[in-house]
Protein backbone atom coordinates (compact mmCIF):
# COMPACT_ATOMS: atom_id res chain seq x y z
CA UNK A 1 0.00 0.00 0.00
CA UNK A 2 1.68 3.56 -0.97
CA UNK A 3 1.74 5.75 1.66
CA UNK A 4 -1.33 7.72 1.26
CA UNK A 5 -4.11 5.16 1.12
CA UNK A 6 -3.47 3.68 4.54
CA UNK A 7 -3.81 7.32 6.54
CA UNK A 8 -6.74 7.98 3.64
CA UNK A 9 -8.74 4.69 4.47
CA UNK A 10 -8.01 4.87 8.30
CA UNK A 11 -10.19 8.00 8.20
CA UNK A 12 -12.52 7.02 5.94
CA UNK A 13 -13.16 3.70 7.79
CA UNK A 14 -14.03 6.34 10.87
CA UNK A 15 -15.34 9.31 9.34
CA UNK A 16 -17.28 8.28 6.23
CA UNK A 17 -21.40 8.77 5.99
CA UNK A 18 -23.41 5.87 5.89
CA UNK A 19 -25.03 7.11 2.91
CA UNK A 20 -27.38 4.40 1.90
CA UNK A 21 -26.00 3.22 -1.26
CA UNK A 22 -23.25 2.26 0.70
CA UNK A 23 -24.53 -0.51 2.64
CA UNK A 24 -22.18 -3.46 2.40
CA UNK A 25 -22.37 -5.86 -0.16
CA UNK A 26 -22.33 -3.42 -2.46
CA UNK A 27 -25.45 -3.64 -5.15
CA UNK A 28 -23.98 -2.49 -8.61
CA UNK A 29 -27.55 -1.60 -9.43
CA UNK A 30 -27.34 0.60 -6.42
CA UNK A 31 -24.04 2.14 -6.94
CA UNK A 32 -25.17 3.20 -10.36
CA UNK A 33 -27.85 4.35 -9.10
CA UNK A 34 -26.60 6.40 -6.58
CA UNK A 35 -23.72 7.90 -9.35
CA UNK A 36 -26.17 8.95 -11.81
CA UNK A 37 -27.99 10.75 -9.37
CA UNK A 38 -25.26 12.37 -7.72
CA UNK A 39 -24.02 13.99 -10.57
CA UNK A 40 -24.48 17.58 -10.23
CA UNK A 41 -26.78 17.01 -7.39
CA UNK A 42 -26.42 17.23 -3.38
CA UNK A 43 -26.26 14.31 -1.55
CA UNK A 44 -28.99 15.60 0.87
CA UNK A 45 -31.17 15.62 -2.37
CA UNK A 46 -30.25 12.39 -3.40
CA UNK A 47 -31.01 10.30 -0.44
CA UNK A 48 -34.93 10.77 -0.77
CA UNK A 49 -35.24 10.43 -4.72
CA UNK A 50 -32.81 7.17 -3.94
CA UNK A 51 -34.99 5.47 -1.60
CA UNK A 52 -37.78 6.48 -3.67
CA UNK A 53 -36.33 5.01 -7.04
CA UNK A 54 -35.39 1.59 -5.66
CA UNK A 55 -39.15 1.01 -4.15
CA UNK A 56 -40.35 1.41 -7.22
CA UNK A 57 -37.47 -0.33 -9.22
CA UNK A 58 -36.19 -3.00 -6.94
CA UNK A 59 -34.15 -4.06 -9.95
CA UNK A 60 -32.58 -3.19 -13.11
CA UNK A 61 -34.55 -5.22 -14.22
CA UNK A 62 -37.57 -3.64 -13.26
CA UNK A 63 -36.25 -0.08 -14.11
CA UNK A 64 -35.70 -1.55 -17.64
CA UNK A 65 -39.32 -2.82 -18.01
CA UNK A 66 -40.58 0.65 -16.66
CA UNK A 67 -42.55 3.18 -19.35
CA UNK A 68 -40.35 6.12 -19.87
CA UNK A 69 -42.45 8.57 -18.52
CA UNK A 70 -42.94 6.23 -15.12
CA UNK A 71 -39.07 6.93 -15.14
CA UNK A 72 -39.15 10.50 -15.80
CA UNK A 73 -42.05 11.12 -13.20
CA UNK A 74 -39.93 9.44 -10.47
CA UNK A 75 -36.70 11.96 -11.54
CA UNK A 76 -38.74 14.69 -11.86
CA UNK A 77 -37.36 18.00 -9.97
CA UNK A 78 -33.94 16.20 -10.05
CA UNK A 79 -33.16 17.66 -13.29
CA UNK A 80 -30.95 17.09 -16.00
CA UNK A 81 -33.49 14.20 -17.43
CA UNK A 82 -31.43 13.05 -20.12
CA UNK A 83 -29.15 11.25 -16.99
CA UNK A 84 -32.60 9.52 -16.87
CA UNK A 85 -33.54 8.77 -20.20
CA UNK A 86 -29.84 7.34 -20.53
CA UNK A 87 -30.12 5.55 -17.28
CA UNK A 88 -33.45 3.87 -18.59
CA UNK A 89 -31.76 2.80 -22.04
CA UNK A 90 -28.86 1.45 -20.57
CA UNK A 91 -30.62 -0.79 -18.17
CA UNK A 92 -32.36 -1.95 -21.14
CA UNK A 93 -29.21 -2.50 -23.17
CA UNK A 94 -28.10 -4.63 -19.86
CA UNK A 95 -31.06 -6.88 -20.16
CA UNK A 96 -30.64 -7.07 -23.57
CA UNK A 97 -26.95 -7.66 -24.09
CA UNK A 98 -25.78 -8.85 -20.71
CA UNK A 99 -28.33 -11.06 -19.97
CA UNK A 100 -29.24 -8.95 -16.56
CA UNK A 101 -25.92 -8.38 -15.44
CA UNK A 102 -24.56 -5.10 -14.77
CA UNK A 103 -20.77 -5.47 -16.94
CA UNK A 104 -17.72 -5.59 -14.27
CA UNK A 105 -15.14 -3.89 -16.65
CA UNK A 106 -14.69 -0.32 -17.35
CA UNK A 107 -14.72 -0.64 -20.87
CA UNK A 108 -17.85 -2.32 -21.39
CA UNK A 109 -19.52 -0.35 -18.75
CA UNK A 110 -18.88 2.35 -21.13
CA UNK A 111 -20.50 1.21 -24.13
CA UNK A 112 -23.68 1.77 -22.10
CA UNK A 113 -25.32 5.21 -22.65
CA UNK A 114 -24.74 7.74 -19.84
CA UNK A 115 -22.17 5.46 -19.06
CA UNK A 116 -18.40 8.06 -18.86
CA UNK A 117 -15.22 7.53 -17.37
CA UNK A 118 -16.20 8.35 -13.70
CA UNK A 119 -19.36 6.48 -13.39
CA UNK A 120 -18.03 2.93 -15.23
CA UNK A 121 -14.92 3.28 -12.65
CA UNK A 122 -16.70 3.58 -10.00
CA UNK A 123 -19.35 0.83 -10.46
CA UNK A 124 -15.97 -1.19 -11.19
CA UNK A 125 -14.32 -0.72 -8.01
CA UNK A 126 -17.19 0.16 -5.57
CA UNK A 127 -19.32 -2.72 -6.64
CA UNK A 128 -16.67 -5.31 -8.77
CA UNK A 129 -13.55 -4.42 -6.44
CA UNK A 130 -11.52 -3.83 -9.65
CA UNK A 131 -8.08 -1.69 -9.32
CA UNK A 132 -9.48 1.13 -11.96
CA UNK A 133 -9.84 5.03 -10.87
CA UNK A 134 -13.12 7.06 -10.20
CA UNK A 135 -12.30 10.41 -10.19
CA UNK A 136 -15.44 13.17 -9.52
CA UNK A 137 -14.56 17.13 -9.10
CA UNK A 138 -13.99 16.11 -5.03
CA UNK A 139 -11.38 13.24 -5.56
CA UNK A 140 -9.69 15.48 -8.42
CA UNK A 141 -9.53 19.10 -6.67
CA UNK A 142 -7.64 16.84 -3.77
CA UNK A 143 -5.49 15.50 -6.07
CA UNK A 144 -4.75 18.97 -7.82
CA UNK A 145 -3.66 19.70 -4.26
CA UNK A 146 -1.81 17.02 -3.31
CA UNK A 147 0.69 17.38 -6.76
CA UNK A 148 0.11 21.18 -6.49
CA UNK A 149 -1.41 20.77 -10.41
CA UNK A 150 -3.21 23.81 -11.48
CA UNK A 151 -5.35 22.47 -13.76
CA UNK A 152 -7.50 19.04 -13.13
CA UNK A 153 -6.31 17.84 -16.29
CA UNK A 154 -6.66 14.07 -18.05
CA UNK A 155 -3.06 13.53 -16.75
CA UNK A 156 -4.66 12.81 -12.92
CA UNK A 157 -6.27 9.48 -14.00
CA UNK A 158 -2.98 7.73 -14.49
CA UNK A 159 -1.56 9.38 -11.03
CA UNK A 160 -5.06 8.67 -9.40
CA UNK A 161 -4.20 5.22 -11.03
CA UNK A 162 -0.84 4.35 -9.65
CA UNK A 163 -2.30 5.59 -6.22
CA UNK A 164 -5.00 2.54 -6.05
CA UNK A 165 -4.00 0.19 -3.33
CA UNK A 166 -4.61 -3.30 -4.99
CA UNK A 167 -6.60 -4.59 -1.84
CA UNK A 168 -9.15 -1.78 -1.89
CA UNK A 169 -9.51 0.39 -4.87
CA UNK A 170 -12.86 1.22 -4.47
CA UNK A 171 -12.67 1.90 -0.93
CA UNK A 172 -9.83 4.26 -1.94
CA UNK A 173 -11.79 6.02 -4.86
CA UNK A 174 -14.29 6.98 -2.42
CA UNK A 175 -12.04 8.00 0.42
CA UNK A 176 -10.57 10.26 -2.00
CA UNK A 177 -14.08 11.75 -3.13
CA UNK A 178 -15.29 11.87 0.42
CA UNK A 179 -12.29 13.88 1.54
CA UNK A 180 -13.49 16.19 -1.27
CA UNK A 181 -16.97 16.70 -0.01
CA UNK A 182 -15.54 16.70 3.50
CA UNK A 183 -12.50 18.50 4.50
CA UNK A 184 -10.84 19.53 1.29
CA UNK A 185 -13.82 22.00 0.09
CA UNK A 186 -13.39 24.23 -2.50
CA UNK A 187 -12.98 27.16 -0.33
CA UNK A 188 -12.15 26.62 3.03
CA UNK A 189 -10.39 23.32 2.98
CA UNK A 190 -9.78 22.25 6.95
CA UNK A 191 -6.30 21.18 6.85
CA UNK A 192 -5.46 20.86 10.35
CA UNK A 193 -8.24 17.83 10.06
CA UNK A 194 -6.66 16.40 6.70
CA UNK A 195 -5.57 12.81 6.84
CA UNK A 196 -3.06 14.02 3.96
CA UNK A 197 -1.84 17.12 5.43
CA UNK A 198 1.94 15.45 6.09
CA UNK A 199 1.94 14.52 2.06
CA UNK A 200 -0.02 17.72 0.58
CA UNK A 201 2.21 20.15 -1.75
CA UNK A 202 -0.74 23.15 -1.74
CA UNK A 203 -0.39 22.97 2.29
CA UNK A 204 3.29 22.94 2.42
CA UNK A 205 3.13 25.97 -0.18
CA UNK A 206 0.96 27.97 2.31
CA UNK A 207 -2.09 28.23 -0.50
CA UNK A 208 -4.38 24.86 0.00
CA UNK A 209 -7.34 26.75 -1.47
CA UNK A 210 -5.01 27.89 -4.71
CA UNK A 211 -5.42 24.58 -6.64
CA UNK A 212 -6.71 24.01 -8.79
CA UNK A 213 -6.62 27.31 -10.67
CA UNK A 214 -10.55 28.81 -11.45
CA UNK A 215 -11.16 29.19 -15.06
CA UNK A 216 -11.74 31.59 -16.60
CA UNK A 217 -15.24 32.71 -16.20
CA UNK A 218 -17.77 32.69 -19.10
CA UNK A 219 -20.63 34.89 -20.20
CA UNK A 220 -24.37 32.65 -19.07
CA UNK A 221 -26.61 33.28 -22.53
CA UNK A 222 -30.20 34.39 -21.29
CA UNK A 223 -33.24 33.25 -23.16
CA UNK A 224 -36.87 34.42 -22.84
CA UNK A 225 -39.58 31.97 -23.10
CA UNK A 226 -42.85 33.25 -23.68
CA UNK A 227 -45.07 30.10 -22.70
CA UNK A 228 -48.90 29.73 -22.31
CA UNK A 229 -51.24 28.28 -19.38
CA UNK A 230 -54.43 27.43 -21.86
CA UNK A 231 -57.31 26.26 -20.88
CA UNK A 232 -60.85 25.03 -23.49
CA UNK A 233 -64.29 26.07 -22.96
CA UNK A 234 -64.49 23.85 -19.46
CA UNK A 235 -61.02 23.20 -16.69
CA UNK A 236 -58.91 21.46 -18.71
CA UNK A 237 -55.22 22.81 -19.65
CA UNK A 238 -53.28 21.71 -22.73
CA UNK A 239 -49.64 19.99 -22.16
CA UNK A 240 -47.41 18.99 -24.72
CA UNK A 241 -44.21 16.80 -24.33
CA UNK A 242 -41.48 17.59 -25.82
CA UNK A 243 -39.31 15.61 -28.13
CA UNK A 244 -37.51 12.09 -26.86
CA UNK A 245 -34.21 13.51 -27.64
CA UNK A 246 -32.54 16.75 -26.67
CA UNK A 247 -33.14 19.16 -23.82
CA UNK A 248 -35.93 18.26 -20.92
CA UNK A 249 -36.63 15.26 -23.24
CA UNK A 250 -39.89 13.28 -22.94
CA UNK A 251 -41.25 15.87 -20.62
CA UNK A 252 -44.12 17.99 -20.57
CA UNK A 253 -44.81 21.24 -20.21
CA UNK A 254 -46.83 24.48 -21.41
CA UNK A 255 -46.98 25.70 -24.58
CA UNK A 256 -43.86 27.48 -24.87
CA UNK A 257 -42.03 29.09 -27.55
CA UNK A 258 -38.64 26.95 -28.83
CA UNK A 259 -35.99 27.24 -26.44
CA UNK A 260 -32.41 28.38 -27.31
CA UNK A 261 -29.41 28.87 -25.88
CA UNK A 262 -28.38 30.87 -29.34
CA UNK A 263 -31.59 32.56 -29.83
CA UNK A 264 -31.90 36.56 -28.62
CA UNK A 265 -34.89 37.58 -26.34
CA UNK A 266 -38.08 37.36 -28.43
CA UNK A 267 -41.75 39.18 -27.89
CA UNK A 268 -44.05 37.74 -26.21
CA UNK A 269 -46.31 37.40 -29.09
CA UNK A 270 -48.43 34.53 -27.64
CA UNK A 271 -51.19 34.34 -30.67
CA UNK A 272 -49.08 33.76 -33.25
CA UNK A 273 -47.15 30.98 -30.78
CA UNK A 274 -50.75 29.63 -30.07
CA UNK A 275 -51.02 28.89 -33.81
CA UNK A 276 -47.67 28.12 -34.70
CA UNK A 277 -46.94 25.36 -32.14
CA UNK A 278 -50.34 23.99 -31.54
CA UNK A 279 -52.85 25.36 -34.20
CA UNK A 280 -54.82 27.31 -32.12
CA UNK A 281 -56.80 30.72 -31.79
CA UNK A 282 -57.27 32.75 -28.27
CA UNK A 283 -60.23 34.09 -26.94
CA UNK A 284 -58.08 37.96 -27.00
CA UNK A 285 -60.47 39.17 -24.33
CA UNK A 286 -59.19 35.70 -22.09
CA UNK A 287 -55.62 36.72 -22.35
CA UNK A 288 -53.84 38.16 -19.48
CA UNK A 289 -50.17 37.74 -18.08
CA UNK A 290 -49.72 35.66 -15.23
CA UNK A 291 -46.14 36.08 -13.84
CA UNK A 292 -42.62 35.07 -14.33
CA UNK A 293 -40.24 31.64 -13.40
CA UNK A 294 -36.76 32.09 -13.64
CA UNK A 295 -34.31 28.73 -14.49
CA UNK A 296 -30.96 27.99 -14.62
CA UNK A 297 -29.68 25.36 -16.52
CA UNK A 298 -25.39 24.53 -16.84
CA UNK A 299 -24.98 26.49 -20.16
CA UNK A 300 -27.97 29.43 -19.79
CA UNK A 301 -30.43 30.61 -17.78
CA UNK A 302 -34.50 31.38 -19.10
CA UNK A 303 -36.94 33.24 -18.01
CA UNK A 304 -40.53 31.99 -18.50
CA UNK A 305 -42.47 34.66 -19.33
CA UNK A 306 -46.10 33.22 -18.23
CA UNK A 307 -49.55 34.09 -20.26
CA UNK A 308 -53.23 32.90 -19.49
CA UNK A 309 -55.61 32.03 -22.19
CA UNK A 310 -58.14 30.15 -23.65
CA UNK A 311 -58.33 28.58 -26.96
CA UNK A 312 -61.53 29.57 -29.11
CA UNK A 313 -61.05 26.14 -30.87
CA UNK A 314 -59.72 23.26 -28.91
CA UNK A 315 -61.11 20.77 -31.00
CA UNK A 316 -58.56 21.96 -33.75
CA UNK A 317 -55.36 21.43 -31.47
CA UNK A 318 -52.24 19.69 -33.73
CA UNK A 319 -49.11 19.84 -31.95
CA UNK A 320 -46.02 21.29 -34.11
CA UNK A 321 -42.22 20.46 -32.65
CA UNK A 322 -43.97 18.58 -30.00
CA UNK A 323 -44.03 14.57 -29.49
CA UNK A 324 -47.67 15.23 -28.57
CA UNK A 325 -50.37 17.23 -26.62
CA UNK A 326 -53.57 16.76 -24.88
CA UNK A 327 -55.95 18.62 -22.98
CA UNK A 328 -55.69 17.46 -19.28
CA UNK A 329 -57.61 17.88 -15.71
CA UNK A 330 -55.89 19.21 -13.11
CA UNK A 331 -55.71 15.71 -11.41
CA UNK A 332 -53.88 14.40 -14.79
CA UNK A 333 -51.57 17.80 -15.13
CA UNK A 334 -50.26 16.18 -11.77
CA UNK A 335 -49.97 12.60 -13.21
CA UNK A 336 -46.94 13.72 -15.39
CA UNK A 337 -43.75 14.26 -15.65
CA UNK A 338 -43.33 17.99 -15.67
CA UNK A 339 -40.21 19.98 -15.86
CA UNK A 340 -38.87 22.03 -13.19
CA UNK A 341 -39.95 25.15 -14.61
CA UNK A 342 -43.27 24.05 -15.48
CA UNK A 343 -43.53 22.48 -11.83
CA UNK A 344 -43.82 25.99 -10.86
CA UNK A 345 -45.70 27.70 -13.18
CA UNK A 346 -48.34 25.25 -12.50
CA UNK A 347 -48.00 26.14 -8.99
CA UNK A 348 -48.60 29.52 -9.83
CA UNK A 349 -51.44 29.05 -11.70
CA UNK A 350 -53.16 26.88 -8.57
CA UNK A 351 -51.50 30.12 -6.48
CA UNK A 352 -49.33 28.13 -4.56
CA UNK A 353 -46.50 30.56 -5.61
CA UNK A 354 -45.96 34.15 -5.51
CA UNK A 355 -46.30 35.91 -8.30
CA UNK A 356 -42.72 37.85 -8.62
CA UNK A 357 -43.23 39.51 -11.79
CA UNK A 358 -46.60 41.35 -13.57
CA UNK A 359 -46.27 42.80 -16.21
CA UNK A 360 -49.51 44.49 -17.55
CA UNK A 361 -52.46 43.13 -16.68
CA UNK A 362 -54.36 44.23 -20.10
CA UNK A 363 -52.43 42.40 -22.20
FE1 LIG B 1 -6.73 19.48 0.94
FE2 LIG B 1 -5.48 20.76 2.94
FE3 LIG B 1 -5.66 18.09 2.90
FE4 LIG B 1 -4.09 19.36 1.18
S1 LIG B 1 -3.88 19.34 3.41
S2 LIG B 1 -5.47 17.66 0.72
S3 LIG B 1 -5.31 21.18 0.74
S4 LIG B 1 -7.37 19.53 3.08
Amino acid sequence: MNNLAEPLLRWFDQHHRALPWRREPRDPYHVWTSEVMLQQTQVATVVPYFHRWLARFPTLADLAAAPLQDVLKLWEGLGYYARARNFHRAAQQVMHDHGGCVPQRPEVLMTLPGVGRYVAGAIASLAFNQPVPALDSNSKRVLCRLFAREQADDSLWSLAEALLPPDRPGAFNEALIELGALVCTPRQPNCAGCPLQFACAAFQRGEPAAYPRPRAGRAVPHVLVPTLVLTDDGDRTLLCRRPTEGLLGGLWEFLSAEQSPTAPLVDADVSALAYRRANLTLDPASVRPLGSVAHAFTHFKVTRQVWLARALNPEALQPNGYAEARWLSPAEVEQLPLTRSDQKIWALCQGGMKVRHLPDWNG
